[in-house]
Parts: structure tokens; C-alpha cells; sequence
């Protein structure tokens, strides 16, 4: 990683460079975080498009450099942005197309791009309240899965994400993608499997974990007793009996035909939807 990268703190005065070789080592630092290891070193990742860094910024998410064409140039939104990178204390660089294409790994890329530090919710600090469902992930493996679920959560507006045990990275390139934007709306913690169980034991919910073997049909599960949280298994192996036998219930979705199993994703937006229309038809009186 070059020094410029690392010394981004809050208290550089931010500045505009314009960048157009591939051999510049901050561009090098950037093009880095397509690797976990880099991520994972600098904390930040990659958010592409201009959407989702005025999303990333309402938010209150940190921008530590933001990345935009020379074509870009001069859009009042991508001023403003580049004006609140500056006032934040991070790089704004223009650069050419060129090198924004060889950042994103895309021969159409967006025109903007940010830089972002990476922020992960505590588990300690998760107390579901009544009413919450949130949603953890036994060993997520595929990054479209992972972000196609934290999308759905976002959308069924479940409290947040758990991922147990080594999962794909959240904040991949792919998942940031596949999420949509909905990265920066829903909270993500990790834990290992015994954080997670030690955890369930003080936060008072319930644990609703879905399995091909289960004994409940999903939707008889009443989610208005607890907080729940709904556990979902890997997409090869699904839940190991450390994490099945701990649950409150083991709820299944009937199917039909010859598939032998939902893909994970979708398991998870037939679990979160169910819970959904459940709660707010207790809610309404129905
Ligand atoms: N071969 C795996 C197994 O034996 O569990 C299939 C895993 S499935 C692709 C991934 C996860 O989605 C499962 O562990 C479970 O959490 C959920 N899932 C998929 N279909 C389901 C169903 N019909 N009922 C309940 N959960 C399901």
C-alpha cells in the first residue's frame, strides 16, 4: 500500500489530483481492493456508481477517496460529492476512462467510484427489540447469494445480517454489486459459531433456523413471541447439528417437483417476506 493511501485520515486537507496512469501507486492501491487482503489491511472497499456514493454519504458511511471520469466532470452531483470528499478530509481523483475501467475490472465502467471504510456492526451490541427479524448465514459462500440477501433484507426491512463462521466477503466488489446499495443500509456482524450461540443466549430472540429436515411448516411459526432471528445454512452442506439443535424451531418450506432444495437466497426472501406479512398482519388486526 503507498503512504498517500494510508495517510487519509480526517485531518489531510483533501485535494484533487488528476490521475491517467495505470502505474500510479494510489491507483495501484485502489485497483488492490478487488483482493480481500487488501481490504482487509486498508479496511475499505470499493462502491461503484454514482448512486451509491450519495446513498453511502447520506448515511453517514466514510469516503476516503472518490474516483471520477474525466467525462463526469463538472455534473453538479459529482461535484457535490467530490466537495464533501474534500470537506471530509479524502482524495478526490480525476482520471480517465481508462484507468476507471481497469479500477472496476469492466469495459463499460460507471463514471464514479468510491472508496469507502469498511464498517462492521459489533454483535455484543445487537439487542433485537420486539418485532425485529434479522438473518444469519451459516458459511455463505457465494458472493451474489450473500449480496442478493442483504438486497432482500433491506427490502423486507429486517434488522440485519449475522455471518457465521468463514463467509464471503461482504464487501467484495461482487457483493457490493449484487447488493445494490442496500450495503450501507443493513448492519453486518461476524461471528464464529460459538459467539453466535454464546450470543443468542443474552439476546433474548428466537431462533428460527430453516432446514430441509425440518418439522414445521414455516408458515405456522408465530415470530410475534421473540425477536427472531432466522438461520439459514450453506448452500452445499446446510446447517451442521451444532447450529440446528440450538434452534427454537426448525421450519421448512414445502416444495414441489424435483428440485431437492431452494437456492439460499431465495430460502431467505420466502423466510423474510413470510415473517414480514406476518408481523404486519398481527399488526393490523388481521
Ligand atoms: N444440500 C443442502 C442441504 O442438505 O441442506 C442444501 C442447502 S440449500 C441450497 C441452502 C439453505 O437454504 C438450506 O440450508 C436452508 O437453510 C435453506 N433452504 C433451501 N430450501 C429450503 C426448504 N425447502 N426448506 C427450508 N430451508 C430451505
Amino acid at each position: 500500500m503507498s503512504k498517500d493511501f494510508h495517510d487519509q485520515g480526517p485531518r489531510r486537507v483533501g485535494q484533487v489530483k488528476e490521475v491517467t496512469s495505470l502505474a500510479n501507486p494510489i491507483i495501484k492501491d485502489i485497483k488492490a481492493l478487488t483482493n480481500k487482503k487488501s481490504r482487509e489491511e486498508s479496511g475499505t472497499f470499493l462502491a461503484e456508481g454514482l448512486k451509491l456514493v450519495i446513498d453511502a454519504i447520506e448515511l453517514g458511511w466514510t469516503i476516503r477517496t472518490l474516483v471520477y471520469a474525466k467525462a463526469a466532470k463538472g455534473k453538479p452531483l459529482v461535484e457535490q460529492m467530490a466537495a464533501r470528499t474534500v470537506a471530509s478530509g479524502g482524495l478526490v481523483l480525476e482520471v480517465s476512462e481508462k484507468v476507471i475501467a481497469a479500477i472496476t475490472r469492466r469495459d463499460n465502467p460507471q463514471m464514479v467510484v468510491g472508496i469507502f471504510e469498511q464498517r462492521w456492526a459489533p454483535l455484543k451490541g445487537i439487542r433485537p427489540q420486539e418485532g425485529e427479524t434479522w438473518v444469519a448465514l451459516d458459511r455463505v459462500r457465494d458472493p451474489g447469494n450473500l449480496g442478493t440477501i442483504i438486497r432482500t433484507a433491506d427490502a423486507a426491512g429486517a434488522s440485519g445480517i449475522i455471518l457465521i463462521g468463514e463467509t464471503t466477503d461482504p464487501f467484495s466488489l461482487e457483493t457490493v454489486r449484487a447488493t445494490m446499495g442496500s450495503v450501507f443500509a443493513v448492519p453486518v456482524a461476524r461471528a464464529t459459531p460459538e459467539e453466535f450461540l454464546a450470543w443468542r443466549k443474552s439476546a433474548g430472540v428466537s431462533i428460527v433456523a430453516t432446514h430441509l429436515a425440518g418439522a414445521v411448516d414455516y408458515r405456522t411459526i408465530d415470530y410475534r413471541k421473540k425477536p427472531t432471528v432466522l438461520l439459514m445454512g450453506n448452500e452445499q452442506s446446510g446447517l451442521p447439528d451444532q447450529l440446528a439443535r440450538e434452534a427454537d424451531a426448525l421450519a421448512r418450506i414445502p416444495q414441489q417437483g424435483r428440485a431437492d432444495s431452494l437456492n439460499l437466497a431465495v430460502a431467505t426472501a420466502v423466510m423474510l417476506f413470510e415473517a414480514r406479512r406476518h408481523l404486519l398482519s398481527l399488526a393490523e388486526g388481521k
